[in-house]
């Protein structure tokens, strides 16, 4: 059973116990004369992996959610031992060989597919090497996943924020923010760059000045600390793919996804940025012209005006005048109970599934819940959720596998780790941002993914195992939901009042959600050139932070403001390295994805829903993901639909 509550010394004797165990285990597999079989040799493999697999989950988890700081490093310390597990595995020769000896002639199309992902993570990781490469490879690997952790820690741990005099300067944040935000003795308030203190007054907070020291703030998050880590980083990815014979980390980190090679990457960024030249002006010429009633003499937008910011200030404003939307005024209809009951419902009406509250687990934190999720009355799996920000907790949004699932082998589990909710309220009477909102989708597309897929055979063919570029196309197309207005209209109510949300206001809800889309397209763009550059460049010489600069400038085609040091807290140069623009790619084929819901016109078809959940999240990695879309679609995915939702409604109303 899965414990939350160990200390640190329990968790570093407990896991080094079950670690060594396993060790044993792959021992004894390995000394195992031939022939090998799936049921002799590949089976019981497969059983250690997972576990394994389950132990630097768990400890992962500890490290990122757990209150005690203790209990956060020993995590840490236990997920880089399960890390360095892998890393031993995967240049083992003798497993390799014997998984390379098993007659696969009778076997089924998942062993097959399993067999071929695991050979082919063993060549990456370099089980053809001789022996001196191995063990540099091996050493170089520890070496990157310590520095990933280091780089994540850096930014979690971060406590920046600014001192406001008084209330005056939170003119235009609404009321619930205000209350919980009071002055302090000497009458000043604090702010913090955490996403329940920045997000809002990014969006709402009148004073400029407050607004660009946050954000500068918040761009300077894990700087300068995380800058040498940054390098060593580059330095050893770099040696490590040279020893295998690989030009470049990009080439590497590209090959196995769909895209495979970084070219198709670069085409498929430029695609896009051409794509945004013009509705990127227009949303430009649109924020300057809101900004230039209160600055007649303002001749640019500034990055605190929502230029560099998805759903700023300007943005928010010209919501409000010119479609009647006041996001603030939305937070009245989404208190949290209200948002979680109604994902729970859609997921019944989608899929079947019920959530119950698990409650005889003890969890790592107060404020975190656990859900036994069910489908015909049998179990399927559990999930939690742990949404409130705490000091050395993961500071961004994402959801975390805390168990495997594979068939008789247990249920999966995953965890939400998210920072919606406010410290100083209980969750049960927080509001939510609307956007909060739509990542909770988001992140919650990830958990049903994770979910509906754990039941298969091989850890392979897990969902762990598809290709990376396809991971977020079920949790973009789960956003819709969040902007579908028959799904908004079940749960978003007002409490005080009983008010449902107005259907016109949700009309207009998603009609000015075109203001400021093509910014924020355009900032993954860079982002996404930025993770593709800085890994294709050799890093002798490089200075990273300049590359970032340039980067920036050509993408956003404006300058780089030199107080910020953004690249320090760019999170996923580490975890997804040199392929951030999974993101967009995913997000064409979500779009896609969209449209047989569209199609019956309504996204709760029940059919469509049932069929979606069947031919693409159950078979998790067991299938190309191509394959995926093309059993659900009927045919090949397309760029059309992506097209079409990036242009529409980019001109003024
Ligand atoms: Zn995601």
């Amino acid at each position: 059973m899965l414990t939350f509550t160990l200390s640190a010394e329990e968790l570093r004797q407990q896991g080094a116990e079950s670690l060594f165990v396993e060790q044993q285990r792959l021992s004894e597999l390995a000394a195992r004369p031939g022939p090998h079989t799936v049921e002799n040799f590949l089976g019981p493999l497969n059983q250690i992996l997972v576990s394994v697999r389950d132990i630097g989950a768990h400890a992962g988890l500890m490290f990122q959610a757990h209150p005690n700081a203790e209990t956060r490093q020993a995590g840490r310390e236990l997920s880089e031992a399960a890390d360095r597990f892998f890393n031993e595995f995967r240049v083992n020769e003798t497993i390799f060989r014997a998984v390379r000896s098993i007659d696969l002639g009778g076997a089924d199309p998942e062993t097959v597919v399993g067999v071929e992902k695991l050979v082919r993570d063993m060549r990456r990781a370099g089980v053809e090497l001789d022996l001196p490469r191995r063990k540099q490879v091996v050493e170089l690997a520890n070496q990157i996943d310590r520095d990933a952790n280091e780089f994540a820690a850096n930014i979690a741990s971060a406590d920046r924020g600014v001192v406001v005099d008084g209330p005056d300067g939170l003119r235009g944040l609404p009321p619930d923010f205000l209350s919980s935000h009071r002055p302090g003795a000497d009458g000043k308030i604090r702010i913090s760059t955490k996403y329940p203190d920045l997000f809002p007054v990014m969006a709402y907070g009148a004073d400029a000045e407050v607004r660009r020291r946050l954000l500068r703030e918040f761009l300077n998050v894990a700087f300068p600390e995380n800058l040498p880590v940054l390098d060593r980083l580059l330095a050893d990815r770099s040696e490590f793919v040279h020893l295998l014979g690989y030009p470049d980390y990009a080439y590497y980190a590209v090959e196995d996804k769909m895209t495979g090679r970084p070219r198709v990457v670069a085409e498929f960024l430029d695609r896009i940025a051409k794509l945004l030249d013009a509705p990127a002006r227009v949303d430009r010429d649109r924020l300057l012209a809101r900004k230039q009633k209160d600055h007649p003499d303002a001749i640019d937008l500034e990055d605190w005006d929502g230029r560099l910011w998805p759903g700023g200030y300007y943005a928010t404003k010209i919501r409000e005048e010119e479609y009647g939307v006041d996001t603030r005024r939305l937070r009245a209809y989404l208190p949290y109970p209200a948002v979680r009951n109604g994902l729970f419902d859609l997921c019944r009406d989608l899929f079947g599934l019920e959530f119950r509250p698990h409650t005889s687990t003890p969890l790592w934190h107060p404020s975190v819940e656990a859900y036994d999720v069910e489908r015909d009355g049998v179990p399927i799996g559990r999930c939690y959720f742990d949404l409130v920000p705490r000091s050395g907790k993961f500071n961004h949004a994402a959801q975390f596998d805390v168990r495997t699932g594979l068939s008789g082998n247990g249920l999966p589990q995953g965890a939400l780790l998210c920072n919606f909710l406010s410290e100083q309220a209980p969750p049960e009477e927080t509001r939510m941002e609307y956007r909060d909102v739509v990542t909770f989708f988001h992140e919650f597309g990830h958990l049903l993914h994770h979910l509906l897929s754990g039941h298969g055979r091989w850890l392979y063919t897990t969902m762990g195992f598809v290709e990376w570029d396809f991971i977020e196309a079920p949790s973009q197309l789960f956003e819709e939901w969040a902007r579908d207005p028959a799904t908004l209209a079940r749960f978003a109510k007002d409490p005080d009042t009983g008010e449902t949300i107005p259907s016109d206001l949700i009309a207009r809800l998603k009609k000015s959600e075109a203001v400021g889309r093509a910014f924020a397209v355009l900032r993954q763009v860079f982002l996404a050139s930025l993770s593709l550059e800085i890994y294709s460049r050799d890093p002798n010489g490089l200075d990273p932070s300049r590359l970032f600069q340039e980067v920036y400038e050509k993408r956003m085609g404006v300058p780089y403001n030199p107080d910020y040091h953004w690249i320090a807290s760019f999170g996923h140069l580490t975890g997804y390295s040199a392929i951030y623009y999974t993101y967009l790619w995913s997000a064409v084929i979500a779009r896609d994805l969209l449209t047989p819901f569209e199609a019956k016109g309504s996204l709760t078809d029940r059919a469509t829903a049932e069929r979606y959940a069947r031919e693409v999240l159950t078979p998790g990695g067991s299938r190309p993901a191509a394959e995926l879309v093309r059993r659900f679609l009927g045919r090949d995915y397309t760029f059309d639909a992506y097209q079409r939702w990036v242009l529409a409604d980019s001109t003024p109303s």
